[in-house]
Formats: C-alpha cells, structure tokens, sequence
C-alpha cells in the first residue's frame, strides 16, 4: 500500500489532484474533515459528542481524529493506497500518525507540499465564481476560466456568485495561520527525504503529470 500526504494551501486546486489521483491510481481519499461529518450523520451517542463539540466552536481532539483515522485505515487495509488529505496539520499530529502507521507496518511513502504564494492563492480564492444553478465554478482573474458573459454561467445562463467567505481579510488571516502551522511538518518530511514540493503555479495537468511520476516512484 502506497500512502501519501498533501499538504496545500486555499486556493492550490488540491481537491483536484486528489480526484486525479483516485481515478489513475484507486487510491481512498482520506480527508478527516469528511470523516467528522459521516461520523455526526450517524447520530449516534458518538455523533452527539462530535456535534457539541463543533457546535461549541472547539476543534476536535487529536486523540479523537486519530483513533477516526485507525478506524478508516482499518476499513481500507485492502486498498492500492491512502491519500491523507488535511492530516497531519501540526508536528504532533505528524508524530502521532508515524506512530499508527509503524503499529500497523505501513508506512508514509511520499508527503506532496503544493507551493503557492501568498500573492496567487489570493488571486485565486477572491476570483472565485461558483453558478448558483449548477454549481460550475470560474475564476474571474484568468482567462480559460472566466465566463465569456460577466457573471452568467456558460453552461446553464444560471447567475455566478462568489463565496461569502472568500473576503480578503479571511484569506489573509487563513493563509498566516496555515504556513505558520505548516512550516515545521514541511521540515520535518524534508528532514525524513519524502518531502515533494509541487509548483501550484503550474496548470492542473503539469502538477498531476508530477505527481504522477513521484507516486510511481515511491
Ligand atoms: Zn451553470
């Protein structure tokens, strides 16, 4: 089994390459955000924790995620590969998963850093535009995916809107918080020599032809 880590900031198109990746290789995609909210739907005694939790504005425990992440990692022993997908975000959290995955013999194969700057993932998540109707999104700042009318999908003619959490001052207190928790785990896979970092100024298809030999090669 090939287990991988993106590590990526707003705005690099990680979703997308995690999508690739699935298709070319069967890899599960493992995202813990997604793990918590089937968890919550199960409505169980468990879920009830989870969504007091949330609902109170606290995170999720480490302990919590980690024993969601045993869980799934068990559910998909059989799998080609996992693709670890906002996980681990702090040093300890990196610690604690070397950790699992030395318990159950596996272990992480190559960490994928999708390096932006602050300037273009701004330029990205601002010029987001997603159609009300069938949810197509544009960029209003780059000219293959700007709509050819302003602010009609060209797909269905619905209206375009852009996110209400894409202001500017979110982003920029997103992005600080991120490299600043992200820089020591990048040190950390650097030192370990599994640390791959990516142009994410690249087009979509550069970046996953990248990434697609570094799979190969893990
Ligand atoms: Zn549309």
């Amino acid at each position: 089994m090939k287990n991988i880590i993106f590590i990526a900031p707003h705005g690099t198109g990680k979703g997308t390459q995690c999508d690739l990746i699935t298709k070319e290789f069967g890899f599960k995609h493992l995202s813990t955000g997604d793990l918590i909210r089937k968890a919550i739907k199960k409505q169980d005694a468990f879920a009830k924790e989870l969504e007091e939790t949330i609902n109170s504005g606290k995170l999720v425990s480490d302990d919590i995620v980690l024993k969601m992440i045993k869980d799934y990692l068990e559910e998909n022993k059989n799998a080609q590969g996992i693709i670890f997908d906002g996980y681990p975000r702090t040093l300890n959290q990196a610690y604690a998963l070397d950790e699992l995955m030395a318990n159950i013999k596996e272990t992480i194969n190559v960490v994928f850093y999708l390096d932006i700057t602050k300037e273009e993932a701004l330029k990205r998540t601002l010029g987001r535009l997603i159609c009300a109707n069938c949810q197509k999104s544009y960029n209003k700042f780059y000219e293959g995916l700007k709509p050819k009318q302003e602010g009609i999908c060209d797909v269905c003619g619905g209206a375009l809107t852009a996110r209400g959490d894409d202001t500017e001052e979110a982003f920029n207190n997103l992005f600080d918080v991120f490299m600043e928790q992200t820089l020591p785990i990048l040190d950390y896979y650097q030192n370990k020599n599994i640390l791959e970092k990516i142009d994410a100024s690249k087009t979509q298809e550069e970046m996953f032809q990248k990434i697609n030999e570094k799979i190969k090669e893990a």
